[in-house]
């Protein structure tokens, strides 16, 4: 048993929740077949935080071009410092790690790297996170993070074919009043935005906290989400602050939902979708002495689950096709289940019904030749 396996199987035992490795090599998979449609199948993708995607190598080459010095000798030491076994120790990396970006061409060279990485996969469609408080207290202006990201986006769709969209995540854990500096200064480029959501560390910074800044964003057009990560303390009480107070569009991991027959109904009702990252948070581990498989059990509640890939770079550089591979095998998904989880994820588009339509239907084109 190598380390990652290892430490796969801590993950699976509910031992830690993530998956640090030291690189991009992929285990065997058991179920080539499944493994072929799986990478096959047009796809979407709605939990992935374009920080999360920046990969070590593309740190050392901002670092270099912005004169700046990193405490690693090289990119193998610096996966290697990607241990963490809890939200706040992976935030500590994650935050750290974002500091090389500086410029416009920065943030573009980011989102296009990873676009470019999931339409290599057969992503048609992304949904991308950003967290611009990080970067607006580092002096970074507004108009170059969603600039640099905006022009990425367009060149991508125009080169690549995979079209995308944005959605401005609050800091949780920053002060209220800098998420509502972040969102004004968002908005002279709401055009640009398709949502705001919420991230960072839940503890003691609830949904309620950013009521207002929820408010404002609808107001203004945009969608709202909220992350509602899984074994947090009070967790079902945010997942019901979120679903029928701040009546959220939909929820980023949410697992712990399953515990509340209650609030599975709320939701069920609501038509509200889950966007799971398996990776990250694929077990339960708070209330029950044996790990509750998340993705198994929120499907078999009847819940709308789509998966994502969340924040890849940290995670193995595990992109979209290994995190459904793993998640298929580790759930035990057969392929009508996989292809439910990606009409879940069409579905759930933020998009024209024209449009989400006919990305439907190059899933079905393709599940019925396949
Ligand atoms: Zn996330």
């Amino acid at each position: 048993m190598d380390r990652r396996d290892f430490i796969r199987g801590l993950a699976a035992t509910g031992t830690i929740c993530a998956v640090p490795t030291r690189g991009g090599a992929v285990a065997p998979v058991s179920d080539p077949a499944l493994a072929a449609f799986i990478r096959g199948m047009p796809k979407s993708e709605y939990h992935v935080h374009l920080e999360g995607t920046l990969e070590a190598e593309m740190k050392f080459a901002l670092a270099r071009r912005n004169g700046m010095n990193l405490p690693f000798a090289d990119v193998a030491a610096m996966k290697a410092s990607y241990v963490y076994n809890d939200l706040p120790s992976f935030l500590a990396i994650y935050y750290d790690g974002m500091k090389v970006l500086q410029k416009e061409q920065d943030f573009h060279d980011l989102a296009y790297a990873y676009l470019a990485k999931a339409a290599a996969q057969n992503v048609i469609y992304a949904e991308m996170f950003f967290d611009p408080q990080e970067h607006l207290k580092r002096g970074v202006a507004m108009a170059d993070v969603i600039g640099g990201i905006t022009r990425a986006r367009r060149e991508a769709e125009r080169q690549l074919g995979i079209r995308s969209q944005l959605i401005l995540c609050f800091v949780r854990d920053l002060t209220a009043e800098s998420a509502m500096a972040a969102l004004d200064a968002a908005l002279p480029f709401k055009a640009d935005l398709v949502g705001v959501g919420l991230d960072s560390d839940e503890a003691g910074h609830p949904p309620e906290k950013f009521r207002e800044h929820f408010a404002k964003a609808r107001a203004n057009g945009l969608k709202v989400t909220a992350h509602c990560d899984v074994d947090q303390a009070d967790t079902l009480k945010n997942i019901r602050t979120a679903l029928t107070d701040l009546q959220v569009d939909r929820i980023d991991h949410g697992g712990n939902i399953v515990q509340s027959p209650e609030l599975v109904a709320i939701a069920r009702a609501r038509g509200i979708t889950f966007t799971v990252c398996p990776t990250f948070s694929g077990t339960l581990r708070r209330t029950e002495k044996v790990p509750v498989d998340v993705v198994r059990a929120m499907m078999d509640a009847g819940l709308n689950v789509t998966i994502s890939s969340d924040d890849p770079a940290y995670m193995g550089s595990e992109y979209i096709d290994d995190v459904l591979i793993r998640a298929a095998e580790r759930s035990s998904l057969t392929r009508a289940e996989l292809v439910t989880i990606a009409r879940n994820g069409f579905a759930a588009a933020w998009l024209p019904a024209a449009d989400k339509a006919a990305m439907l239907a190059r899933l079905e084109a393709y599940v019925k030749q396949a």
